[in-house]
């Protein structure tokens, strides 16, 4: 029963994103593009979280496999967890909004690109991938399965870090700067600390 809980949240998790991006994803391909970087690496990341943050949970959903790697969760565990994906939900949703035009799922800087430092954006400069940690987090508290649980943090891990620095350049080349001296008032994902 609680195992199920947690999968319906998950699903819901997803059916929320997928809601929330769906409007930035058209407007997004009607917006050209100024530079793209890294192109294939580029995709090469976007597949392995494809497989962290979604194909393997779903196969953990419907078919319950890996069985070996099930395990029983508590209602805390699951309660949190629908908490801390509603909340990154949230974060989603505003940082989509306050990006606008300017956001991309790949490294690219659109024609009439806007550096974005209000809002969200004032103390944090990477809002929307704390969201994905969050959501990441939320993953693993609410399947009940150390492989498809934590594969999210995994793959989506690997993407933040091989990305992080080179998002951060092409800015920098783009806004000079600006870029440089918002870098120097923010945090990129934890206020305060990191
Ligand atoms: N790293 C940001 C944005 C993710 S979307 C976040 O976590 O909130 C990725 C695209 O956003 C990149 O291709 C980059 O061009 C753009 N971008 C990142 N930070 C931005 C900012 N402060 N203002 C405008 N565009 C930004």
């Amino acid at each position: 029963m609680i195992v199920l809980a947690g999968k319906i949240f998950w699903l819901l998790g997803v059916i929320a994103w997928c809601a929330i991006r769906y409007a930035p994803y058209r407007r997004s391909k009607r917006t050209k593009t100024a530079v793209e970087r890294d192109r294939n690496r580029e995709w090469v990341l976007l597949a392995i979280s494809f497989v962290g943050m979604f194909l393997l949970p779903f196969i953990f959903v419907v078919a319950d496999q890996p069985r070996f790697a099930n395990y029983s969760a508590t209602s805390p565990q699951i309660i949190v967890g629908a908490l801390v994906c509603a909340f990154a939900m949230l974060v989603f949703y505003r940082t989509h909004k306050e990006l606008g035009r300017n956001w991309s799922a790949t490294l690219e800087v659109r024609e009439g690109h806007v550096l974005v430092t209000t809002g969200i954006y004032r103390s944090l400069r990477h809002p929307m991938y704390a969201g994905y940690w969050l959501w990441m987090i939320s993953q693993a508290l609410l399947l009940a399965n150390w492989v498809a649980g934590l594969a999210g943090l995994v793959a989506f891990g690997l993407h933040y870090f091989l990305r992080i620095g080179h998002e951060e350049q092409m800015l920098r080349e783009r806004f000079g700067d600006a870029y440089a001296d918002y870098a120097a008032r923010t945090n990129r994902i934890i206020p305060g600390l990191y």
